[in-house]
């Protein structure tokens, strides 16, 4: 079977879930070959991939992969992607992943699917486009398939590949090295588990009407052991960090359970929240549109629902 690339997501050397939902999804198309760009793979990370069904793992170690901006990953995937012929190459939709992609689509002359939330025989890809209101499916007619698929659209399953590890020397041109990273600022992790990968995510929008207010939410979602999201019109009003935007220029989540409180259910807020198991809405307009999603509806006040709702949390525990 031919092989398909998937470049490897990581913080610190940890494996990222959706590298492990692409190796799930390579695997039933092809052979995953994992790309690991950059130095500090670790045996942990090399067992994970294999874990997951890495058949191979392509090992760039230069330190340049990750002092530049995204072009040196592009260019070490148009690399293999002339040395290997994979049948494709799949990145995750994310900032970075997607404009790798683009990137890789021009050095290689093919063409790119972005936000595919599915990828089936024949790479035909399900698509989500306008901002999540239409999904269609799309394959690629030219040149090696590049997809980008959206995190939390295929559930990681185990399946032990060699894991066969290769090392690769990239020669990366002046243009790539264009654009330098100066300074890393580390994120605080935190308690509570990270928005991409929480199975319950406790929003907050415009109704909580204050950043104060936002501490019912994050007690809501502490008792759920949830993470905490904003709509945009809360983040943009300074309400809450906009690492935790949720929607069509925010993070895009797919949990268990999805509790969404004054938050009127925008069509770019649907598109980060809309493939939630079970979508809970808190609204005191009935006719607010999230109702039309939601599985749960809940016509009240916030400020009365959420505490209660929390208190009645902490009791059943
Ligand atoms: P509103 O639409 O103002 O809704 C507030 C809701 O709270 C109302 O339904 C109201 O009934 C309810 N409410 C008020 N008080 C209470 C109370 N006390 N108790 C219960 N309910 C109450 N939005 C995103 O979220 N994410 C994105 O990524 C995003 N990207 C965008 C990209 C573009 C290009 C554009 C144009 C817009 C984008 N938006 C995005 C904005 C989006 O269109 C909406 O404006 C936004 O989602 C609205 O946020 P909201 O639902 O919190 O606010």
């Amino acid at each position: 079977m031919s092989e398909i690339l998937v470049l490897v997501e990581q913080v610190e050397g940890e494996v990222k879930k959706v590298t492990l939902e692409l190796l799930t999804l390579a695997r039933s198309l092809g052979t995953p070959a994992a790309v690991w760009a950059g130095p500090g793979i670790t045996s942990e990370a090399k067992a994970r991939l294999a874990e997951y069904g890495a058949d191979k793992i392509y090992v760039a170690p230069s330190s340049d992969i990750v002092e530049y901006v995204v072009a040196p990953k592009a260019e070490l995937l148009a690399q293999l992607v002339a040395d290997k012929s994979p049948a494709a190459v799949l990145v995750a939709a994310t900032p970075e992943g997607k404009e790798i992609a683009g990137r890789l689509a021009i050095k290689t002359d093919s063409g790119v699917i972005t936000d595919a939330v599915g990828l089936g025989e024949g790479f035909v890809a399900d698509q989500s486009i306008f901002g999540g209101g239409i999904n269609v499916q799309s394959k690629v007619s030219k040149g090696t398939p590049i997809v980008a698929v959206r995190p939390n659209s295929t559930a990681p399953e185990p399946s032990a590949g060699a894991g066969a590890e290769e090392e690769v020397s990239v020669t990366l041109s002046d243009a790539a090295k264009a654009a330098r990273i100066v300074e890393r600022v580390k994120q605080e992790k935190g308690a509570r588990p990270e928005l991409t990968e929480a199975a319950i995510v406790v929003s907050g929008g415009r109704g909580v009407g204050s950043a104060e207010n936002f501490s019912i939410i994050e007690q809501l979602a502490d008792s759920l052991g949830a993470a905490v999201g904003a709509s945009r019109a809360a983040t943009d009003a300074g309400w809450y960090p906009h690492q935790f935007q949720v929607g069509q220029t925010g993070k895009t989540v797919s949990p268990q359970l999805y509790i969404a409180a004054g938050i009127s259910g925008a069509i770019q807020h649907r598109a980060g929240m809309q493939t939630a198991k079970t979508i809970v809405a808190i609204n005191k307009d009935p006719e607010a549109p999230i109702f039309e999603l939601a599985d749960y509806g809940v016509v009240g006040d916030l400020n009365q629902v959420v505490p209660q709702l929390t208190e009645e949390v902490n009791k059943r525990k």
